[in-house]
């Protein structure tokens, strides 16, 4: 990396409802790994502060927070973990859920991240993904899930306007996995493509 001082990370990509959030939270328990999901942040942000209110009215319409805002906020909650240990970049390969999730966002994270590789979770059944999702409102409590024609407006928007993110990056960065396995069996195929990753990345730090 030499004086390279953005982030090491894998990005956690796909629909909604893909599970992204499921393996995101297995591999957080696992040292070494710092996952963060953008979706997350934003949803701990307190609502009635101001950022909290508009950010809010952006999730619980579907639509993407603007990218200004987003950066913002993403930058001062990972200054914040870096401040207080919990994520190393030395010692932990971030794993981002949630970013970049449009093309202006794929050139403004440039400056921030150093991406190895994007696992890119595939779904081809909409109908179960919408499903999964029912059944995470349910769960999660999430406004965003709740109502079944914002969930079809983010599908719409992850065709037109996430998916594209992906042609922006060499086709080798990119492991496809397919989401339909038991969470057991994504786990593996996303352990067999990031622990190499974080091999490399350790062996450059010491
Ligand atoms: P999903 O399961 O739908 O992918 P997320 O938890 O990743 O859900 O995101 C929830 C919401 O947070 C999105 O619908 C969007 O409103 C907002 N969001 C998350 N990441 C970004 C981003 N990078 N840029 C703008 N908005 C975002």
């Amino acid at each position: 990396m030499g004086s390279d001082n953005r982030y090491p990370c894998v990005l956690l990509f796909g629909p909604p409802g893909v599970g992204k959030g499921t393996q995101g939270k297995i591999l957080a328990n696992i040292p070494g790994f710092f996952h963060l999901s953008v979706g997350d942040v934003f949803r701990s942000i307190d609502i009635g502060s101001p950022n909290g209110k508009e950010v809010y009215n952006y999730l619980s319409r579907g639509e993407l927070v603007p990218d200004e805002l987003t950066i913002k906020i993403w930058k001062k909650a990972v200054g914040a973990y870096e401040a207080l240990s919990w994520y190393k970049p030395r010692e932990d390969l971030l794993v981002l859920d949630g970013m970049p999730r449009n093309l202006a966002q794929v050139d403004i994270v440039k400056e921030y991240l150093n991406i190895y590789k994007i696992i890119y979770l595939e779904c081809s059944d909409e109908e179960d993904m919408i499903h999964r999702i029912r059944r995470r409102a349910i769960r999660e409590n999430r406004a965003d899930d709740a109502n079944e024609d914002v969930i079809r407006h983010r599908f719409q928007l992850y065709q037109q306007v996430t998916r594209p993110v992906l042609d922006r990056y060499d086709p080798s960065m990119i492991e496809r996995i397919d989401c339909n396995g038991s969470p057991a069996e994504v786990l593996r195929s996303i352990l067999d493509c990031t622990i190499p990753v974080q091999n490399e990345h350790f062996r450059s730090n010491m």
